[in-house]
């Protein structure tokens, strides 16, 4: 006999396992990231693709859900072979999510070539932003920037940043006043074109020309 599970009760049982648990009802074919919560065990066995911690099943691997109601079972099929995860060595492109004066987050939407269907969080300390010494992060980047970096390292899927090169840094930036895109102009920073505002930020090499 099946045994009766109230959603209601599952979902609370997600959410005393993690506070910050997005937990929502997954249907097949939907595209999960690593890390990904789809269920809990009360509810589904894990199967390929997944693994568990708390009892919550993660995803783990970019693909799509497979849930068979039937059997109770949840299982994530890689979208590609070798579909691309962040490495420490990886060069990234994102955009900057927020900012605070030691860190600023990254929303990471390219692995070298590959443009990602969804995205990775990465994270860049002020003191992996540039090789002189930097003392705030909001002269490094600023939310909505585009930004490229290098996985340093990867913990608990938090992928750790570097902009520590000449072709790393900012690719685009936008100005806090009037949110046009800042040119650069030589060794004044970058300057709105609309309004003169002048900016800061850790540029990449070939900041504005395009190529992202
Ligand atoms: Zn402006």
């Amino acid at each position: 006999m099946e045994r009766f599970i109230d959603p209601l009760s599952v979902h609370k049982f997600a959410v005393g396992v993690s506070m910050d648990l997005q937990f929502q009802k997954r249907d097949s074919g939907q595209i999960v990231l690593p890390g990904e919560p789809l269920g809990v065990i009360e509810e589904f066995i894990p199967d390929a693709g997944t693994y568990v911690k708390d009892g919550v099943i993660y995803s783990k691997v970019v693909g799509r859900t497979l849930i068979d109601y039937l059997n109770r079972r949840v299982s994530v099929f890689p979208i590609t072979r070798g579909a691309k995860v962040p490495k420490v060595g990886s060069i990234v492109v994102g955009q900057v999510s927020s900012v605070q004066t030691q860190l600023a987050t990254v929303r990471i939407f390219k692995i070298g070539k590959h443009m990602l269907s969804g995205f990775f969080t990465g994270v860049l300390h002020v003191a992996d932003a540039q090789l002189r010494f930097t003392e705030s992060m909001f002269d490094v980047c600023k939310p909505g920037d585009i930004i490229r970096a290098k996985v340093i390292s990867e913990k608990n899927r938090m992928y750790h940043l570097t902009t520590k090169d000449k072709s790393l840094g900012v690719v685009y930036a936008f100005c806090s006043k009037c949110g046009d895109v800042l040119q650069q102009r030589g060794r004044r920073g970058l300057q709105c074109s609309r309004c003169g505002n002048i900016e800061k930020r850790k540029t990449a090499i070939d900041y504005g020309k395009g190529i992202i």
